[in-house]
């Protein structure tokens, strides 16, 4: 049988990493749902809409018809990257630039239904895994499967350094802790849709638990 996944959470919990080895495990597909508020911020940076001195709201939410966010998969990589108007941006939202101003560009309600809208979309017609702050809330209310992932801001922000890490990325874990908890702030106290665990999502707190762990429980979960 298959089933709609809803994987929600606070920033670098892993959800990706668990919800990609779910979706590829049970022939889904995994739909990164924060890859698209990062290809919106990037498309809001690209147009000088936004920056860490001001934010354009207005013309931004005049320009979102201009800004299509879409997916392709890649076969090499296993999972889908995310395009802006037909170009692959999938290594230009990454970096923490965007990461730190995304949670703004995502309050924005026209961005939130203009995605929402795609992302129902695609969960209509296909068995989905999907990842962010309110799949169980507001996109998927009807999941059969609801994950809430936590983990200590530590732990997490020391994830997010090793990967920009190894990105190549020059930072400081000061800086990347900051932006850790900045965003957990502004994500769970926005008015549109703020990231809270849907009543009937299971919580999981991954600060000591190794990814295989994690994959093997909610597998099992899925298959129940
Ligand atoms: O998942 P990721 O950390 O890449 O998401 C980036 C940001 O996009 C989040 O911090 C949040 O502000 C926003 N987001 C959201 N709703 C989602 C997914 C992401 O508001 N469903």
């Amino acid at each position: 049988k298959q089933i709609t996944i809803a994987i929600d959470g606070f920033s670098s919990t892993g959800k990706s990493t668990i919800a990609k080895l779910i979706a590829k495990s049970l022939g889904y597909i995994y739909v990164d749902s924060g890859a698209m508020y990062r290809a919106i911020t990037f498309f809001a940076m690209k147009n000088g809409l936004i920056s860490t001195e001001h934010f354009n709201r207005e013309t931004l939410i005049s320009e979102l018809p201009n800004a299509k966010v879409s997916f392709t998969f890649n076969d090499a990589l296993g999972f889908a990257e995310v395009y802006l108007n037909n170009e692959n941006i999938e290594k230009d939202i990454r970096t923490l630039e965007v990461s730190n101003l995304v949670s703004i560009v995502a309050a924005v309600p026209e961005v939130r239904a203009q995605l929402v809208k795609i992302q129902k979309a695609i969960g209509k017609h296909k068995a989905v895994v999907m990842d962010g702050r309110d799949i169980g809330t507001v996109v998927f209310p009807d999941a059969e499967l609801k994950i809430f992932m936590t983990a200590s801001a530590e732990t997490r922000a020391l994830r997010r350094y090793n990967e920009l890490k190894n990105n190549g990325e020059n930072i400081t874990f000061e800086a990347v802790f900051e932006n850790v908890q900045k965003r957990d702030h502004l994500d769970s106290t926005r008015e549109d849709s703020p990231l809270i665990q849907a009543e009937d999502a299971i919580a999981i707190d991954n600060s000591n638990a190794t990814i295989e762990e994690q994959y093997q429980n909610i597998l099992k979960l899925a298959n129940t």
